[in-house]
């Protein structure tokens, strides 16, 4: 375990095997379709690579980057830093999502998605923390509800750091300081 984590939350087993389940699940309701992986940039790097193998049907994958204008708390105010490449008019689009929070992020690109007319739009997310929503946005896919602590790994930041974890890890308050 790296020296900066308290705690694995949810280890690398754990994680491969719900993220095959999630792709299972996909891969079932899209049946017969081509899904569009949207991934929101980077948290989702690990996360989109793992499912999207583990996804059969037909799957093309674009990114977005977002960025939060102020604080450490999401506000819901959205920039987009870097826009799909591609149209995503009358496809099948699947948000995919590190972690959502507020919901707020979530929020936003819905609303921005649906105004380019998909056929259909849900979002994939890893993790959830359901205590401090402030949004009804649908997670139509949800691999792991968390309690309300900062966790990084598998895609998840803290300055930076920490992305490459092969685990979701909680993180050393000492670490929190130092950083
Ligand atoms: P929301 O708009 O849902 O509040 O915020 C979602 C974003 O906040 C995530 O994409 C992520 O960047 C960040 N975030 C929320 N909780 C955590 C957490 O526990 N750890 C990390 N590393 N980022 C988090």
């Amino acid at each position: 375990m790296h020296k900066d984590i308290d705690e694995i939350l949810i280890p690398r087993a754990e994680l491969e095997a719900r993220v095959k389940a999630l792709g299972e699940q996909i891969s079932a309701d899209y049946a017969g379709r081509t899904v569009t992986l949207v991934g929101v940039l980077k948290g989702c790097v690990l996360f989109m690579s793992d499912l999207a193998k583990c996804i059969t049907v037909d799957t093309r994958m674009d990114f977005m980057m977002l960025s939060s204008y102020s604080g450490a708390h999401s506000t819901g105010v959205v920039r987009i830093l870097l826009d799909l490449k591609e149209s995503i008019e009358d496809c099948d689009v699947l948000i995919v999502e590190d972690i959502v929070d507020s919901g707020l992020t979530m929020e936003y690109m819905l609303q921005n998605l649906k105004t380019r007319r998909p056929r259909s739009v849900e979002i994939c997310s890893l993790l959830e923390k359901p205590s401090r929503r402030k949004t009804t946005v649908p997670v139509k896919y949800s691999g792991f509800t968390i309690p309300d602590k900062f966790v990084v790994g598998y895609g998840l930041d803290y300055n930076g750091i920490y992305r490459n974890l092969p685990y979701i890890g909680v993180m050393k308050e000492s670490a929190i300081e130092r950083k």
